[in-house]
């Protein structure tokens, strides 16, 4: 195992929560936890990136944020910070799913293509610069200094304000004007590129999908001339690997499915990496195409 335990263990209630939330009505979500790895971490990263759909990859101070078991959890290279939960008892259920995540990781990390992008904070005043300066509040802001802090903080993105409309990219560059219009430097933005990088998804895996029937189709064809053809093997995959694979193969997301099967999103995430193996595949659509073409589901 590669992470065996961890120490350094603390839940609070953080100050703030006083002031926003009622703590003792029962079950509220006021803990705040943090912990030490006794292994540094950092080398999964890329693989943590590629892996969990929301990931958040920084590059100073180097961490990886996402969503776990329903929690946000920030991760650096021996430290953990995670908020916000019920109790200190369901901390440390989160810390043992996590280290349980993270072994899986160290340990399927070969079969995973990193993704080594990471953001970088821009500061918030050459943000300020490329932004017009109306607080016209069309970016949900109060100010154009608001949206610019939410934008160094990574809660919002740069394409929000209808005056910064962007190419369809993960960074964009923003020219920074002087008073006499020209050009006197750069800023590169992270923009939201999800929605259209989902569309695009969809459509080409509708395209494999359809192009899987037909291959099917032809082979059923092909088949019925030859009645005795050997049953198909189903690649050890097991019913309830098989079931999270329709669902895969339906176009439905790993939270989508979590939610469907009653697991948590961690566990659905294993069965994928399990699926992705026996198949010899890395990626779900190619995952879906092949239990078409080779009718296991
Ligand atoms: S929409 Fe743009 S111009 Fe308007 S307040 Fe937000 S950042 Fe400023």
């Amino acid at each position: 195992m590669f992470i065996k335990t961890y120490s350094n263990f603390q839940c609070i209630i953080p100050p703030f929560i006083h002031t926003v939330s009622d703590v003792d009505a029962p079950g509220s979500k006021i803990w705040s936890a943090s912990f030490k790895l006794d292994q540094d971490v950092r080398h999964l990263f890329p693989y943590i990136n590629t892996a969990l759909d929301e990931a958040l990859y920084y590059e100073k101070p180097e961490h990886v944020r996402f969503l776990f078991d329903g929690y946000r959890c920030f991760l650096y290279p021996d430290v953990v910070a995670a908020h916000f939960f019920e109790s200190k008892t369901a901390a440390k259920g989160f810390i043992a799913g996590l280290i349980d995540f993270l072994n899986d990781m160290y340990h399927q990390k070969e079969n995973i293509r990193p993704n080594y992008d990471q953001i970088k904070q821009v500061p918030i005043i050459d943000i300020l610069k490329i932004l017009p300066k109306t607080n016209c509040q069309k970016c949900g802001y109060l100010t154009c200094m608001a949206f610019a802090a939410a934008i160094m903080k990574g809660k919002s993105a740069a394409d929000k304000c209808p005056s910064l409309a962007s190419p369809a990219a993960e960074n964009a560059v923003y020219p920074v004007f002087d008073n006499k219009g020209n050009i006197v430097n750069s800023v590169s933005l992270r923009i939201n590129t999800s929605e259209l990088k989902n569309r695009i998804q969809e459509q080409k895996e509708q395209i494999l999908m359809l192009e899987a029937s037909l291959r099917t189709h032809k082979q059923n064809e092909n088949q019925a001339d030859f009645p005795q053809a050997s049953k198909k093997s189903n690649f050890n995959l097991t019913n309830r690997e098989i079931e999270v694979l329709k669902l895969i193969a339906q176009g439905y997301t790993n939270n989508e499915i979590s939610g469907m099967l009653f697991i948590s999103p961690h566990t659905v995430k294993s069965h994928m990496i399990n699926i992705f193996n026996k198949l010899s595949v890395s990626d779900r659509t190619q995952a879906a195409v092949l239990a078409t073409k080779e009718a296991i589901i």
